[in-house]
């Protein structure tokens, strides 16, 4: 099957490209970009240009930031085509409904990459049953390094840290039990900026959470759980698992994220079915209803 991606920035060159050329399902067929090219495949600066031009492109993914994406995916199920969003699937849950009902007969996937990492189905697994008690999320990188210039990241509808930190929570909303809601948020401001660079979040369950941008160092990408029947933990991202403190399984990298967000895409679109779920962002967009504003030092990148 033919697919376009749009947004060859920085996730699409370092994860989508290399994925899909790899995918035995998809070839890559066109690329919309400003800037951004993949050599050897015919590019646009326009989405309506490459559509017109590319009847046989049967889906689009979508690798801008939010704010931007949500006029591509119009464009692309106003063609007809089938629709594949970087997370997260939009600047606002609205937007997310509105593609939804739009999605007529083409499939929608809102992909979450941290939920295939290596770790996070037997992390499902081995919850399945348990009782969760309490716990703790640890989301600390370093936005120079992850997101160098990215100034989009910082402002409205950027959702700054929680551009990573909604990995963490697609990753808990994916292996706990049962639902986990809000309840209680804080958010620190940098005074020139107009989204978060670090949140602390108190989750229902037990479960709070310290995400924050400005970690130089080591990096965590770490999720503790308690539950009546012992521990676990995932760590990297979801690629390495403990249980009771001892390592059990996987591999720290996260190389297989992408070919299997593909491979599910290509399922959907073969079984007429679309995958969105909207759980972890709804966390995030009630942390932006109910949190409380630390304005904190001014952060230039
Ligand atoms: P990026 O490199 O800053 O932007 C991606 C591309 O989007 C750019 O190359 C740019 O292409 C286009 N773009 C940026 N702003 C635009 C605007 N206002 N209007 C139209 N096009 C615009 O960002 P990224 O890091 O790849 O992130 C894109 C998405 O992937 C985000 O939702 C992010 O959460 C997700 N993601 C990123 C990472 C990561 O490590 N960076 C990891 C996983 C997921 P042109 O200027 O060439 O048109």
């Amino acid at each position: 099957m033919k697919i376009a991606l749009v947004g060859i920035g920085k996730i699409a060159l370092d994860q989508h490209v290399p994925a899909l050329m790899d995918s035995p399902d998809w070839t890559l067929a066109a690329t919309v970009s400003r800037s951004g090219r993949v050599p050897g495949v015919p590019g646009y600066g326009d989405i309506d240009a490459m559509l017109a031009a590319h009847p046989d492109v049967g889906a689009v993914s979508l690798c801008l930031p939010p704010v931007p994406r949500f006029a591509a995916a119009e464009a692309v199920l106003r063609a007809g085509r089938h629709l594949m969003l970087e997370k997260p699937p939009g600047a606002t849950l609205s937007e997310v409904h509105a593609l939804q009902a739009m999605a007529r007969g083409v499939s929608l996937y809102a992909t979450w990459h941290s939920r295939m990492a290596h770790e996070v189905a037997a992390a499902r697994d081995w919850l399945a049953g348990r009782r969760v008690l309490g716990g703790h999320i640890t989301w600390r990188e370093d936005i120079r390094h992850w997101h160098p210039g990215q100034d989009w990241i910082l402002e409205a509808g950027g959702m700054g840290v929680f551009d990573p930190g909604i990995n963490a929570l697609s990753i808990l909303t994916a292996i706990l039990p049962r639902p986990v809601h809000l309840m209680a948020a804080e958010l620190d401001l940098p005074a020139n900026r107009q989204a978060p660079i670090a949140a602390r979040l108190t989750l229902s369950q037990g479960i709070t959470a310290d995400l924050d941008f400005r970690q130089a160092g080591p990096q965590s990408w770490d999720i503790d759980l308690r539950t009546d029947a012992g521990t676990l933990a995932l760590r990297m991202g979801g690629n390495l698992l403990e249980i009771d403190g001892r390592p059990v399984e996987g591999r720290d990298s996260i190389m297989q994220e992408y070919p299997a967000l593909y491979a599910r895409m290509a399922a959907l679109v073969r079984q007429g079915a679309s995958e969105v779920d909207l759980a972890p962002m709804v966390l995030v967009a009630d942390a932006f209803t109910l949190g409380r504003r630390n304005i904190v030092a001014p952060f230039d990148f």
